[in-house]
C-alpha cells in the first residue's frame, strides 16, 4: 500500500499499432526453442484473444502458432517472423483460416472490447478476427467480463497488491541473453526484453 501506481492498463485494450518484432533470434532446429523469445516478444500473452499467462496455468494453455501454417509454407516452420504466442484455444480455431497478421495490422483498429465483456468489430479485418477466433462468443465475454469486473472493483477498493497478481508481469520472466540460438538479427532486442527491463528497474509493474 502506499505504492504509486499509474492509471490502471485496461486488460483487453488491442494495440493500435501493428506488432514490430524486437526479436530475431535463428538457427533452432526445433520451433519450440523459439519459445522464450516468443512469450517476451508479446508480452506474455495471446495476441488474438489478450489472455494473459498469470489468468491461468501457463503450460497447459500456450501455443506457438505458425502464422502461415506449416503444410502451406513448410520452409517456414522454423522462421522466427512466422511465428505467434497463443493460448490454445485461438490456435486451434485459427487453425488453416487466413486470419489478420497482427504484424501487419494494429488490432486495435480493428476490435473494441466494452466494459460489459463484448466486442465489436471496426473494420473487415476485426469481423474475420470474430469470426474464425470467435471472439464473440459466451464463453469468451462472460470471461472477458470476469476480468474487467475484477480489476475494476480490485482498483476501487485500493486492493494494490491483488491488482498487481492480475495485471503484473509474470514471475518468470525469461532471460534472453543466456540463451544461445545459432544466430539473432536483431541482438539488441536482448536488452530491451521484459528481465533486462526488470533488471534496470524499468518495467512497469502493470500493463
Ligand atoms: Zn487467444
Amino acid at each position: 500500500m502506499g505504492r504509486k501506481l499509474n492509471a490502471t492498463p485496461q486488460p483487453f485494450a488491442y494495440p493500435l499499432e501493428p506488432h514490430l518484432r524486437r526479436h530475431g533470434p535463428l538457427g533452432y532446429k526445433d520451433y519450440g526453442k523459439f519459445r522464450p523469445w516468443l512469450r517476451d516478444e508479446f508480452s506474455f500473452r495471446c495476441v488474438f484473444c489478450l489472455r494473459r499467462e498469470t489468468w491461468g496455468v501457463k503450460h497447459a494453455n500456450w501455443d506457438i502458432d505458425h502464422f502461415t501454417p506449416q503444410m502451406a509454407a513448410p520452409l517456414r516452420a522454423l522462421d522466427y517472423e512466422n511465428l505467434l504466442y497463443v493460448c490454445s484455444t485461438c490456435n486451434s480455431r485459427k487453425s488453416i483460416h487466413l486470419v489478420p497478421n497482427p504484424c501487419k495490422v494494429g488490432f486495435g483498429n480493428c476490435l473494441e472490447v466494452r466494459s460489459d465483456g463484448t466486442i465489436q468489430a471496426l473494420n473487415v479485418e476485426g469481423e474475420l478476427l470474430i469470426e474464425f477466433l470467435r471472439l464473440d462468443d459466451d464463453d469468451h465475454i462472460r470471461f472477458r467480463r470476469l476480468i474487467i469486473d475484477t480489476v475494476q472493483s480490485l482498483r476501487k477498493t485500493g486492493q494494490t497488491e491483488t491488482l498487481l497478481l492480475w495485471l503484473g508481469y509474470p514471475q518468470d520472466l525469461p532471460d534472453l541473453s543466456k540463451l544461445k540460438p545459432t544466430g539473432n538479427t536483431k541482438p539488441e532486442g536482448v536488452a530491451q526484453s521484459h528481465y533486462a527491463r526488470r533488471m534496470r528497474g524499468e518495467l512497469p509493474e502493470m500493463y
